[in-house]
Order: structure tokens, then sequence, then C-alpha cells
């Protein structure tokens, strides 16, 4: 059981390490190909080696992509108990800047406007985010008004290292063989990349974003879609019944996707399609869209519709040829979780011992946890506790940070109950 002087020790260990993290620098990069896509967050990676090594950890390794893994063995007499992979991402979107980040710890937060040190214009308040109102009285940490401020994902990063640090003090706490890993380039979609799978155990669980309580279990199913129309350039001035407009067929083809089917007029689980890119001439334009929703066979009924435009816009503009390219980008990890129920269950289980009522949510978009499920590892996310990610008015209520530690703690308990 975790009794109060370990959640004070809990919430102290977290929020210090919180504090410490945000303030280096991991910004991931978009249009760099290497790995890691930065540099600075190799420096984060080394202070949480130092961190892991002087924790006990065994096999802690930085490895040349910027990946850290570290093992920390099974209590005694539970080493037949399953293993599990806690993972958190440790870069920072590049949206918004994340140098020089000055975290602020707004105590007791009264229910008001939260203003900003370094821009007097920005404010937070329950406008921005309704969860607000649940944090009265707690503490709240923000950024200084010019960076975001790293929640998303170190929060997720100082919790698993705050378990860590929770067993070594209290070896009462019990739990089996626990794997870590923390990762690149998670914001810039490419967390997994290079990861080694061999590192990692049969299930994993990755903490990231999320307000207190959240459970994902199912992201989107997504597709992508690039549409090439050929037509015929002829002089403007002779092209009567000659010319083909590629661009303007394009643009006529586009405006036949449903408008109420796109990103800014869908949410929660309705899908969408997302005209993101379009460019040509009179003699060849492009399209690309992207393709989202939560069943695959709705996506499929999108891209038959496609298909069927297609063939409407021959018969339309003889001459005219349209190539078609899809590719299934990632699946719905619910498919690889459906199986293996008891990850959830236990999730399930830990989330309520800590005090906390289980919100499941669908996450509109896809994870390094939804990329490793369908690559055979099994991965739910549970809440790191941040909000507004992504954003100079990010912020995280300390409690949110204290209670994924709890989590974690009794998530190993749980797997300990029913070794498999
Ligand atoms: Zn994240």
């Amino acid at each position: 059981m975790i009794n109060e002087e370990m959640k004070e020790f809990m919430l102290n260990d977290s929020v210090e390490r919180f504090i410490k993290y945000v303030q280096v620098e991991t910004t991931s990069d978009e249009n760099s190909s290497s790995n890691p896509s930065t540099k600075e967050q190799l420096e984060l990676g080394k202070i949480l080696v130092q961190e892991l090594e002087s924790l006990g950890l065994k096999e802690v390794e930085l490895d040349e992509f910027g990946y850290v893994y570290a093992t920390l063995p099974a209590s005694e007499g539970y080493e037949n108990v399953e293993p599990i992979g806690l993972i958190a991402h440790m870069d920072t979107s590049p949206a918004v800047s994340g140098k020089n980040v000055k975290p602020i710890v707004h105590k007791n937060y009264d229910g008001g406007t939260i203003t900003f040190r370094k821009d007097p214009e920005l404010t937070l308040s329950k406008e921005d985010s309704k969860e607000l109102e649940e944090y009265v009285g707690l503490d709240i940490i923000t950024a200084s008004g010019d960076t975001l401020l790293g929640a998303d994902d170190k929060a997720g990063v100082a919790e698993i290292m705050t378990a860590l640090s929770t067993w070594q003090k209290y070896p009462s706490l019990k739990h089996g063989e626990i794997k870590i890993c923390f990762t690149p380039d998670e914001e810039v979609g490419r967390g997994t990349e290079k990861i080694n799978k061999e590192k990692l155990p049969k299930y994993c669980y990755t903490f990231d974003g999320g307000e207190m309580g959240e459970l994902e279990i199912e992201c989107f199913d997504a597709w992508s879609v690039k549409l090439t129309f050929i037509g015929l350039s002829v002089h403007p001035g002779y092209a009567k019944n000659k010319m083909i407009n590629a661009v303007d067929v394009a643009c006529r083809f586009f405006s036949q996707i449903p408008e109420y089917e796109t990103p800014e007029r869908t949410e929660k689980r309705e899908g969408f399609y997302h005209l993101h890119n379009l460019s040509g001439n009179a003699e060849i334009a492009e399209g690309k869209m992207i393709i989202r929703d939560f069943d695959v066979e709705k996506n499929e009924k999108r891209i038959d519709y496609i298909k069927s435009l297609i063939s409407a816009y021959k018969k339309r503009y003889p001459g005219l040829k349209i190539e078609l390219e899809y590719k299934h980008s990632y699946e719905n990890m619910k498919v690889y979780l459906e199986p293996h129920k008891h990850i959830v269950d236990h999730a399930e289980k830990a989330i309520e011992r800590a005090g906390l009522e289980v919100k499941y949510t669908a996450i509109r978009g896809g994870t390094d946890g939804a990329r490793l499920s369908a690559q055979g590892i099994p991965t739910p996310n549970i809440f790191a506790g941040g909000l507004l990610f992504h954003s100079r008015k990010e912020y995280i209520p300390t409690l949110a940070i204290q209670k994924a530690v709890e989590v974690i703690i009794y998530l190993a308990e749980e797997w300990s109950k029913k070794p498999n």
C-alpha cells in the first residue's frame, strides 16, 4: 500500500525532476533526417542515464539514435512476474519554442485567470481549459509565456523516474522486472523509428499527455492518399474543346469532398478527409490528402467514394488521366490490444487504486504506443497529466504528476498479483 509519507515523497521528487527536465531544451525537428532529429535531445538523455545509474538500474544505455534504455530487476521473489515496459518521450513539439523554459509553480490556484511574466497579453483561464475548475486549491505549473512547458512529455519522464526512486526508497513496494525506454522524436512522428524492440518486454505502457485518469486504448485508423491529375495544356487563345486544365479539374474534384467531413468540422469519434496539399498547372496537378476514422470500414468507404469520383471525372473530361495512390499509414491500436485484455484491465485497476476515475479516450492521432502495438508490442497510453500541449498556455497540476507515479506503482503490483 502507498501511505501518506510515500505520497509526499512522490510529489516532491517528481516535481523536482520535472522542473529540472523542462529546462533542458529538447525540441525535435521535422525537417531533420538525422537520429535524433536534434542534438539537444541527447543532453537530456545523458542526464537521465546518470540518474538511472545512481538509482541502481542495470543495462543503462543512451544509444547512438538518442534512445535511453534501462532495466530494474524484479524484487526478490518476484522474478517470475511478467516484465513490463514504461515508455515516455523526451522531445517537445517544434510547434512552439522549447528554449529557455522557465517553469513557474502557481501555489494554491484560486480559480481565477493565470497571467504570464514574459507576455502580459497572454492569459490562462477556464475558457481555455475547463479542467482548471477541478484544480482549484492545487499547485499548477506553467511556463513563463514565451515557450511551451514541455509537460508533454517530460511529465511522463519525471513520473517514471520518480517511480524508480520510490521503489528504491521503499522496498516494501514490490514489482516484477521493469524495462525503461525514453524515446526521442515522438513529436515529429519518428519516436519508434529506431527503437530496439529487443530491449523491450512483451507488453508496454506509454505515459504521455492527457488529464488525470485518462487511459487511451484507441487511436485513428489512418490512410494517406495522393491524386495526380494529368491534363492537356494548349495555348489559351486556341484551347476551345482541346485543353484539359489539370489544376482546374483538381479544384472541382476536391470541392466534391463532403465539407462536413473535414478536421475543422469534426470531433470525438467522427472521421474526416483532409486535403493538405494541392499544387499544379494546366498540364499536371497533384493533391495530397489524409483520411482518418476510428473504424477502418468507414475509411474504406471514403476510399471507395474517391474511386467513384475518379470514374465520374474521367467520363466528364474525356482524355483526362487521374492516378490514385493510397496507403494505410497506421491502424487503430484497439485491434492489437483486444486480444490482450489483461494489459488494459491492469491499467484500469491501477488508475482506480490511485483514487481516480478512469476516463477512456480515443486519440485523434497516432502515438508511439500505436506504432509499437502494430509492431507486436501491445502498448496502451496512460495519462501524464498535462493539458493544452504544444502551446504557451500548457500547464500541469502537480497532483497529476504525483498520481501518475502512484499509478505506476499500482500497475506493477497488479501485474505481480496475476503472473502469466
Ligand atoms: Zn506527447
